[in-house]
């Protein structure tokens, strides 16, 4: 009598063991490696449709929470906070928004955020990513160049987007992509009819494209190193676009507008005194377009927004206060190796003095302390130590010797 469950089989597909390359046994069946494979797909695509991008389930935060969740990671910058949340709120809203619900539609609202290097926009982008469930991206605009040109095409914006989509076309459709130096690809010169500009008003141009909302075809590579790749068409429609660059010397054209002059940039007697650490508040749309960007790029990103520089006392803060700030992530460093990490508050605002010298921002911080640290990091898991204090002058005598003095003395 032939007795078929001696023969093992997989339970989903009935092939038996020796048709396939592997047969696991579970308690009471078995799956071959093409089944399980199968069924890996299956629940990456569901969790994809479920999870990640799906806004239905998603609990949509409101202005008021979304800035609060700014708050934990980033310090100062309100106003910025503000309208990105703003922005992202009435993002999710426009894309659950139901077409026949009534005449009107939400327009998209691209967001152009202008501050000093080193403020906090690429770091508010971030976070913002951190708390979303669409698709997002950081793309450098210097590395764009127009088509034909050495550089990447405008398209392959849309490339790193489908990318973190997991090439879910839809859920890209709807994700958001961070500009980073958009000032980079300003008009050079005032002429516009200037000769050929690769970097600058051509790519400009492309990126009106995609700002406008349109179908782009994408190669979902990206590059041009694989002419052979078939182009994916992507609708920007509902795509949000946040540019965010440091546009060094605005504040002279924005003085210029106000009719007044940068303080120190000019004596002149009945100048009005306007403090430069508040210049870019006052930035208006005028002042870009004196920068070098097209009207019609000006007017593709609606929400213009600016981020302060960054003073003493909020530098301290940025130490010690973000969520994951340079001081929390040291004494947790040292703690997994049983030592208690103390930094004096003198040291602290050392750290800062020496930002501020160093003329590096809130960048500067990390890598001053880990010139102070480093010796520290080297030593202190091989002592057997449990606790270690920062002095003042410890942090001096470290920095002292530490190859970033030389930077400050040349
Ligand atoms: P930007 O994009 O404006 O040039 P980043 O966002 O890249 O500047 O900032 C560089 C680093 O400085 C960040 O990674 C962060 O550690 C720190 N930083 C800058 N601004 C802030 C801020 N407002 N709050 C907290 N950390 C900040």
């Amino acid at each position: 009598m032939s007795d078929k469950g001696d023969i093992d089989k997989c339970s989903f597909c009935g092939r038996e063991k020796k048709e396939v390359e592997l047969l696991i046994a579970g308690i009471d069946g078995h799956i071959c490696d093409r089944c399980a494979d199968q069924a890996h797909s299956i629940i990456r695509e569901e969790i994809k449709k479920e999870n990640t991008f799906d806004l239905d389930g998603v609990k949509l935060l409101k202005p008021r929470e979304i800035k609060e969740f700014l708050d934990q990671y980033v310090i100062g910058q309100d106003q910025a906070k503000k309208v990105l949340s703003v922005a992202v709120y009435n993002h999710y809203k426009r894309l659950t928004q139901r077409v026949d619900d009534d005449e009107t539609e939400i327009e998209k609202s691209n967001i152009i955020l202008v501050g000093e290097t080193g403020t906090g926009k690429t770091l508010l982008a971030r976070t913002i990513a951190r708390m979303l469930h669409v698709p997002f991206t950081i793309v450098d605009a210097t590395i764009l160049t127009e088509a034909g040109y050495v550089g990447e095409d405008i398209e392959s914006l849309l490339t790193r987007l489908l990318q973190s989509a997991d090439y879910n076309v839809e859920a890209a459709e709807r994700g958001i992509v961070f500009i980073d130096e958009i000032d980079k690809i300003a008009r050079k010169g005032d002429n516009p009819s200037i000769t050929r500009d690769v970097s600058g008003e051509g790519v400009q141009q492309g990126l009106l494209k995609l700002l406008e909302g349109s179908v782009v075809n994408v190669p979902p590579q990206g590059g041009r190193k694989h002419p052979e790749q078939k182009l994916i068409p992507i609708n920007t429609k509902n795509i949000l676009f946040i540019c965010g660059g440091a546009f060094d010397g605005i504040e002279r054209k924005i003085a210029q507008r106000l009719n007044t002059k940068v303080v120190g940039y000019s004596a002149a007697k009945n100048s009005t005194r306007i403090d430069k650490q508040n210049f870019l508040q006052y930035i208006s749309p005028l002042d870009l377009k004196s920068f070098g960007l097209i009207p019609e790029i000006i007017g593709r990103l609606p929400v213009l927004t600016h981020l302060d520089p960054l003073n003493k006392e909020v530098l301290r803060s940025i130490l010690t206060e973000p969520k994951n700030s340079v001081i929390k992530q040291y004494i947790k460093l040292f703690k997994l190796d049983g030592i208690e990490l103390e930094f004096e508050e003198e040291v602290l605002q050392f750290i800062v003095d020496q930002a501020v010298d160093f003329k590096l921002g809130a960048r500067g911080l990390r890598s001053i302390c880990e010139n102070i640290m480093i010796d520290a990091m080297f030593d202190s898991p091989s002592d057997s130590i449990d606790k270690l204090p920062i002095t003042k002058t410890y942090a001096e005598e470290k920095l002292s010797r530490s190859g970033l003095q030389r930077l400050k003395a040349s």
